[in-house]
């Protein structure tokens, strides 16, 4: 039997409906992207306190099946080198090591209840990873199509999950094409943008937040922005926690982008609804090198909605800063730093006041990068 009878994905730009065992993994009429209806919305009664890891929200979560490596419940710690009321949220302490497990547990979980056997994906580095592993505790077969000059400390991660590897020549999007044609003969394409459920398993972000805080939502959050996922996912988990009046509003979101490619940051600047067409220029924090974000209307949307805004790091700050949080202890990959520098940036110009409180997530682990 069902447990979720009313679920059912809409497309976010023409509101057409399509049953969850669909194909498609956008509008097939306008190329919209989906979001799924009918989930439970928040349920602060309803957490299994004997549960320690995202699955403590259970209720709260619109699946039926459960395909879990212990992710989530990370720790928020005081946050060094900054005042009291700033915390980092050690999400590269998942599974495989960045926050993508989120995504990826609620994904697959979704796959499994439906009965895929295969997907394709296209990615050159964590979120790969992570669907790989999660295909691996589920039994799925993983074909992920990746840029050629992929970083090998990332594709070791990937195969090691038993997931095929497909080198494909050229920039990264065309790695896209690539997995967007394995879906169109036929291949279900498992993509952690494009995918409804990702969002669903990021959610547990803000309930998590919210739960460490004694059921407050921070005043400001600042996120490493590439896909914007994470920043999407959390924006729908703090709504959520209002809509159940839990909390009193939602914090202010921001998103921090490399000064080398930052397509959110100049659509903010210049009151833009869809990101400006930039250059993806080099930068050592790979995981936010995206140009041209799938929902970056959406992204844009969320940032406004909750009072919050953009910003732009320069490289030498984001090294620096890399550098600084390795010596008090923490050890991340260089696109996690963005953030931390972002929100320095955002207090030196008053834009974030250092009583409000203030979470930084930080999304990957350094050992994912070591010898880059
Ligand atoms: C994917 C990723 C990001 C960027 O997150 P988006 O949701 O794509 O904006 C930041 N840091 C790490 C470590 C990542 O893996
Ligand atoms: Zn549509």
């Amino acid at each position: 039997m069902d447990e979720h009878p009313h679920r059912s994905f809409l497309c976010t730009s023409c509101g057409r409906s399509y049953s969850l065992d669909t194909h498609e993994w956008r509008c097939v009429d306008c190329g919209g992207a989906f979001r799924l209806e009918g989930g439970p919305g928040f349920g602060r009664d309803a957490i299994n306190q004997s549960e320690f890891s995202l699955w403590r929200y259970s209720d709260s979560l619109p699946l039926s099946d459960r395909v879990s490596l212990g992710e989530g419940l990370t720790p928020l710690v005081p946050a060094v080198g900054f005042s009291a009321n700033t915390y980092f949220k050690l999400e590269f302490l998942a599974p495989t090591g960045s926050f993508k497990d989120r995504g990826a547990t609620t994904l697959v979980s979704f796959l499994k209840e439906m009965g895929i056997p295969e997907v394709v994906e296209d990615s050159s580095g964590n979120s790969a990873a992570s669907l790989a592993a999660y295909c691996a505790k589920a039994g799925l077969r993983a074909r992920i199509f990746v840029p050629s000059g992929a970083s090998r400390a990332k594709t070791e991660q990937i195969t090691a999950f038993g997931a095929e590897l497909v080198p494909i020549p050229g920039p990264r999007s065309e790695s896209a094409r690539a997995a967007e044609k394995a879906a169109a003969e036929g291949g279900y394409y498992a993509s952690h943008c494009w995918h409804p459920f990702i969002y669903e398993g990021l959610k547990t972000f803000a309930y998590e937040v919210a739960e460490q805080l004694d059921w407050r939502a921070p005043d400001n959050v600042v996120f490493p922005v590439g896909n914007g996922i994470f920043i999407l996912g959390a924006y729908l988990g703090f709504l959520e926690l209002h809509r159940a009046g839990i909390t009193r509003g939602i914090p202010r979101l921001f998103a921090a982008q490399a000064a080398a490619c930052a397509p959110i940051v100049e659509a903010i600047r210049r009151g833009e609804t869809e990101p400006v067409v930039v250059q993806a220029n080099e930068t050592v924090a790979e995981g936010v090198r995206i140009a041209n974000p799938v929902r970056g209307r959406d992204i844009l949307e969320a940032i406004r909605n909750s009072k919050g805004s953009a910003i732009a790091v320069a490289e030498q700050d984001i090294v620096t800063t890399k550098n600084e949080l390795a010596l008090s202890g923490l050890f991340v990959e260089p696109t996690s730093p963005v953030a931390v520098a972002g929100l320095r940036r955002l207090l030196e110009t008053r834009v974030i006041r250092p009583e409000e409180t203030t979470i930084v997530p930080l999304t990957g682990s350094g050992l994912k990068t070591i010898g880059l």
